[in-house]
């Protein structure tokens, strides 16, 4: 389905897809799919500013109305989830079950968030002086700039969004400048939802559609107190620092160099197929990818043969075609980034199989690759830094202690896991002295969460939680109340005052 074919479906105006001077192009074949006009700084402050007042109503709506409101929009989601899979997949170039998958997680989160509408709880605590209560009430938090990546061009934006609505806050999105087209596309189903929802005022969700400037802009900008920022470790580095500036909060999900160890007694059949699924599912352009192994020297020689076995016979090529495993690269600056970590990886004694760029005669202005397994032999220091390819770093270990130790000795710490069926090393592995990633997993994969858990990591990665167990917490104000129902008033710690 090409753009404009989408756009009918979804009943969106095609028009939309030309007139401006932003060029989005696929990374499936290269070809301009759109033209788009980017928000201004005048756009930019306006939109802040109806958001501001969006939120001043939508704050005094009970928060299972609101929830009612995602409820909505998680049908329309249900309803188009081909449509917008389609859309990721030309947009972001991610094979077709993929695409849907993400949009699958998004009806996750809203059925999430639906529930949660209903159980944004606080506490009643014992008060020390008698006659006295003492809760904790959670209150709505302001407008929340959201800034997403261009490898979940939707799921991390409705992470977000489902928490941050039934929280009773207004949104502004400001997509990747890769994947503009996704945005528009779950704004104006978000829209949808809005259109016969009274309570839900005019701005209540609003795009920023821009570079890194409209980032900034927004990060800067004191009537937006939460910016839940995904990206690159470089760009977490500035927005933190930007809202830390001027006392906003931040959720932070940046990037990670995820890891896997392989024991002597784990089940091989297993740890191959996650192995590959993590390293070279979505071309490895996921947070999640798994970039690292290490494998027990007694297993070391099998394990890498079968995954050699298994790279070779992977099906690359149009993320449209339902046997296609790995799509694209999302452009040639990944390409680059991809051959100058093999090249460094061969300097420092690295051993690469694959990595070649493949199919540049079919689509010349397209960037597919046949990913790469690099043997480290002692270690490749490069090997510390994400590489948003498909590049898998192989290592050989002795001890268990050693293993995690050279696991956790890298700048980030999202996602992790460990095979075997030895119950002791899986516990080492998730105890205080193991794992140091926010998602630690046994004979299970790194990459691809449910959104039941939050989601986050540790270190580089930011520090930010996401998505389910108590994570909405983050975007609403905790308020501490006392209140003194007698006719004394004592002070706390029995201070005496006169
Ligand atoms: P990126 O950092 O280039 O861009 C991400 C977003 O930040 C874009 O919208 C971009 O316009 C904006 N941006 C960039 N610099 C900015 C700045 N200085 N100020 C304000 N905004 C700025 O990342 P990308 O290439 O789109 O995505 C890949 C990266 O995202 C990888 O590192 C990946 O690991 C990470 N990621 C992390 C998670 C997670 O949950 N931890 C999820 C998805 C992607």
């Amino acid at each position: 389905m090409d753009a404009a074919r989408i756009f009918d479906t979804l009943g969106m105006d095609r028009a939309a897809l030309d007139g401006g001077d932003w060029p989005v192009s696929s990374p499936i074949d290269g070809a301009v799919i759109a033209r788009l006009t980017l928000d201004d700084a005048a756009a930019v402050d306006a939109k802040i500013a109806r958001s501001v007042e969006a939120f001043a109503q939508w704050r005094r709506v009970p928060a299972p109305r609101r929830g009612e409101l995602v409820r909505r929009f998680g049908g329309l989601l249900r309803r188009h989830k081909a449509t917008l899979g389609a859309l990721i997949t030309l947009e972001a170039g991610k094979i077709v079950a993929e695409g849907e998958g993400e949009v699958q997680e998004m009806i996750d989160i809203c059925d999430f968030a639906v529930g949660l509408s209903r159980q944004l709880y606080g506490r009643t605590i014992a008060s020390e002086r008698p006659d006295h209560a003492l809760r904790e009430t959670w209150h709505p938090l302001g407008p929340v700039g959201v800034i997403s990546a261009f490898n979940f061009p939707m799921a991390v934006w409705s992470w977000n969004a489902a928490l941050a609505i039934v929280c009773g806050n207004s949104l502004l999105w400001k997509p990747s400048e890769k994947t503009p087209l996704c945005a528009i596309a779950c704004q104006h189903l978000f829209e949808q939802a809005m259109a016969d929802f009274d309570e839900a005022p005019e701005g209540l969700s609003q795009l920023l559609l821009g570079g890194r400037e409209v980032g900034m802009t927004l990060a800067d900008d004191v009537r937006v107190p939460l910016i839940s920022a995904t990206g690159s470790c470089a760009m977490g580095r500035q927005v933190g620092a930007r809202v830390a500036q001027r006392f906003g909060k931040s959720i932070l999900e940046l990037g990670g160099n995820n890891a896997i160890i392989v024991a002597p007694s784990a089940n091989l059949d297993l740890a191959v197929r996650a192995i590959v699924f993590g390293a070279v599912g979505t071309a490895g352009q996921r947070c999640t990818s798994t970039r690292r192994i290490f494998v027990h020297q007694s297993i070391y020689p099998a394990v890498v043969e079968r995954l050699q076995q298994a790279y070779a016979a992977l099906p690359i090529g149009d993320p449209r075609e339902p046997s296609t495993l790995v799509g694209p690269l999302i452009d040639a600056r990944a390409l680059t980034q991809m051959e100058d970590a093999l090249q460094a990886a061969r300097e420092q004694g690295g051993k690469v199989v694959g990595g070649e760029r493949v199919l540049a005669d079919r689509w010349p202005g397209a960037y597919y690759v046949q990913p790469a397994l690099v043997e480290g032999g002692g270690a490749i220091d490069n090997s510390v830094e994400e590489t948003f390819a498909p590049v898998l770093y192989c290592f050989r270990y002795d001890a268990l202690d050693e293993a995690i130790a050279r696991h956790n000795a890298v700048p980030q710490g999202l996602s992790s896991a460990i095979f075997t069926t030895d119950v002791r090393e899986a516990e080492r592995f998730l105890a205080a002295t193991g794992s140091d990633c926010g998602i630690a997993n046994v004979n299970v994969g790194t990459s691809g969460a449910e959104i039941g858990g939050a989601f986050g990591g540790e270190k580089a990665t930011g520090g930010g939680r996401e998505s389910g167990s108590d994570a909405w917490r983050g975007y609403m104000r905790r308020q501490t109340a006392t209140v003194n129902y007698s006719d004394e008033l004592p002070l706390a710690q029995g201070v005496r005052f006169g």
